[in-house]
């Protein structure tokens, strides 16, 4: 057992999805049926010896959602407030100082003005890749919405954007894995928990059939990264399946015990 602090995780639903196979599957099968997607902002609280937060503890945020102006162009509704949601888990969004952007697609980075103290921890490659000759090809640029990714530009000449390139360490018990696949550069979490080790794959594996059966998201920069990847993800975490958590996938909501019974249906348990 390493001797480290553990976490509080949760994840919280700002937006949910309906989708078919074809729509989020390579090679989908078409008796497939609905595959719904939720959309989720995540956060990891640091505890105390004794299992309760830890007085001055800082809060670690997962992504940030897509902004409700960009969710409602691309037919994406805002259902909650991802910064709603962290106060009623009591965690104020305004003295959040660490923010990891595990990869720039819209419903991941639009979210970041919901943090105006925070640093944003990103991958080389992925801001390499926004802004890469890869975004000449509507497949890949697709996700990405041009001021968003100018805003990070923005960030890092601003002093507010720390770089990783591959593993990195955001506070100790939490660190960020590159894996690549769904784009050059995405990175999950890895969370030292009272459960042990949970990764937050985040888009690394949109949904339980990633991992449990090696199928391909629709939206894909490299197949070959995007399968080894679910290998790295399971190897990252601690024993059962649980312990990794899908980036999109609605049965996330069923799998958790709520956060508490004023979150019900908003806000899940993950550790
Ligand atoms: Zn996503």
């Amino acid at each position: 057992m390493p001797n480290l602090p553990t976490y509080e995780v949760h994840a919280c639903k700002y937006a949910h999805l309906p989708r078919k196979a074809h729509e989020v599957q390579i090679m989908a099968d078409p008796h497939d049926g609905d595959h719904p997607m939720d959309y989720f902002v995540w956060v990891a609280i640091p505890l105390g010896e004794d299992g309760k937060r830890l007085v001055g503890g800082q809060p670690i945020v997962i992504d940030t959602g897509f902004s409700e102006t960009v969710g409602a162009q691309r037919g994406r509704k805002m259902l909650r407030s991802p910064a709603l949601t962290l106060r009623d888990l009591g965690v104020e969004p305004n003295d959040v100082r660490d923010v990891i952007i595990t990869h720039l697609h819209y419903d991941h980075v639009g979210g970041w003005a919901l943090f105006p103290k925070a640093r944003y921890h990103v991958q080389d490659r992925e801001m390499q890749f926004a802004t890469s000759r890869h975004m000449t090809k509507k497949p890949f640029r697709h996700a990405y919405e041009v001021e968003e990714v100018v805003a990070m530009v923005r960030h890092l000449y601003g002093d507010r954007v720390v770089f990783h390139d591959g593993d990195g360490e955001i506070a100790p018990g939490l660190t960020v894995h590159h894996i690549g696949g769904h784009t050059m550069g995405i990175q999950s979490v890895r969370v030292w928990t009272r459960n042990g080790w949970l990764v937050l794959a985040s888009d690394a594996a949109h949904y339980y059939w990633g991992i449990e059966d090696d199928k391909l998201f629709a939206i894909v920069f490299n197949v070959a990264d995007m399968l080894a990847g679910y290998d790295k993800l399971k190897k990252l975490a601690d024993g059962c399946q649980d312990m990794v958590v899908p980036g999109h996938d609605a049965r996330v909501m069923d799998r958790y015990p709520p956060s508490s019974a004023a979150l019900k249906g908003w806000s899940v348990r993950l550790d």
